[in-house]
């Protein structure tokens, strides 16, 4: 089930509006919700939906599906219809697919206004997504940004950010009377992207916003400096909904989202992985049996603490909290819970005995 509570009480982003997403709630004090996007070509639907199978599996809450051209509507539109995850049209450049999409059954618009067709252009959406009753998201980037504001060397790239998803923020909601939005403002770098995400926050209090590194790179990266930008922020109540965007398998970046909000404490859904980086104590190969541990544990949903240790000096003590865990002697384990030994199990059966206790919990 995705049903993960929010563990910690809620942080200021409860100060923000909240939008649905479909079914999923985003801001006003909802947990922060996960999502990625679909990398299966966009006129083919089956690849689209298997993958969208495996990423609610893994977590996922929300997911985007590029429209890159008009004749991908009808795939679109029957991936809509048979996914169980909300589908948000990610559109650039013609707002009439977009216009289209939020008919076709997109649970939200993803747009930039700023590449979309203009002001006009991009009233003519509004209004579609206020026909079919859903959000949009302004989504800005520090590619698109347009000329007069790029230009400006009095502002630095976050301040040219800021005020240009604030431009856009105002022309939503003064001029077309539509505050049913979600923000994002990604840039590739992350104090870029803290810098970006603290100035939205102060200077639009009430607008859920959509948290990210863009392109952030390959995993290993990626999910570091994912961590460190949206780490800082989600600590200060910043981000109301998030996505860690990597040149991966986006069933990698679902698994990211919920490890990330797992070590903040925000939201728990997936094992926590508790192995100790072995030292000459060690006498059994723990690298390999912490990543056999680790490969079980990606499909198993509950928010459990796991640990692999060493040896059985420190083993136990100090993986005290963890609710099942295994301390390796020469050729063979302890495993225990809370603290407490379980059984002994021969080095082979190790990785078994911990799942087969996992299971009894
Ligand atoms: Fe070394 Fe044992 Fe600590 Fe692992 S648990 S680092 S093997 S002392």
């Amino acid at each position: 089930s995705t049903a993960a509570a929010g563990n910690k009480p809620c942080k200021p982003h409860a100060r923000t509006r909240r939008v649905m997403v479909g079914t999923v709630p985003v801001g006003g004090g909802a947990p922060v919700a996960v999502q990625s996007m679909l990398n299966a070509p966009a006129d083919d639907v089956e690849a689209n939906l298997a993958q969208i199978e495996a990423l609610a599996e893994a977590g996922c809450e929300i997911v985007r599906m590029a429209i890159p051209r008009r004749n991908c509507l009808d795939a679109f539109e029957a991936v809509c219809a048979a996914s169980p995850l909300p589908v948000v049209a990610d559109i650039h450049f013609d707002a009439r697919i977009a216009i289209e999409a939020a008919r076709r059954g997109a649970a939200k618009l993803r747009i930039n206004p700023g590449n979309i067709g203009g002001l006009e252009a991009t009233r003519e959406v509004i209004a579609a997504a206020r026909a079919a009753g859903i959000p949009i998201r302004i989504g800005v980037n520090a590619g698109s940004l347009d000329d007069a504001l790029a230009a400006r060397d009095d502002l630095t790239l976050p301040e040219k950010l800021a005020a240009s998803a604030v431009e856009y923020v105002r022309f939503f909601e003064d001029e077309c009377d539509f505050r049913d939005i979600v923000v994002s403002a990604k840039a590739h770098d992350v104090q870029t992207t803290i810098d970006t995400y603290r100035l939205l926050a102060s200077a639009l209090p009430q607008v859920p916003l959509h948290i990210g590194v863009t392109e952030a790179g390959t995993a290993f990266q990626g999910i570091i400096k994912s961590a460190c930008g949206l780490g800082v922020l989600l600590e200060e109540g910043i981000g109301d909904t998030m996505r860690i965007s990597l040149t991966d398998d986006p069933v990698v970046e679902v698994r990211a989202c919920w490890t990330l909000l797992g070590s903040l404490d925000l939201r728990r859904r997936v094992p926590e992985l508790i192995s100790c980086p072995t030292c000459g104590r060690c006498q059994v190969n723990l690298i390999g049996l912490a990543r056999e541990v680790e490969e079980r544990l990606a499909t198993v949903s509950k928010p459990v603490k796991v640990a692999v240790m060493g040896c059985v000096v420190n083993g136990p003590g100090e993986a005290a909290d963890a609710d099942i865990g295994v301390a390796c002697g020469a050729g063979s384990g302890v495993v225990f819970s809370h603290g407490k030994i379980v059984r002994k199990v021969q080095e082979a059966e190790i990785v078994s005995a911990l799942m087969e206790e996992l299971e009894n919990l």
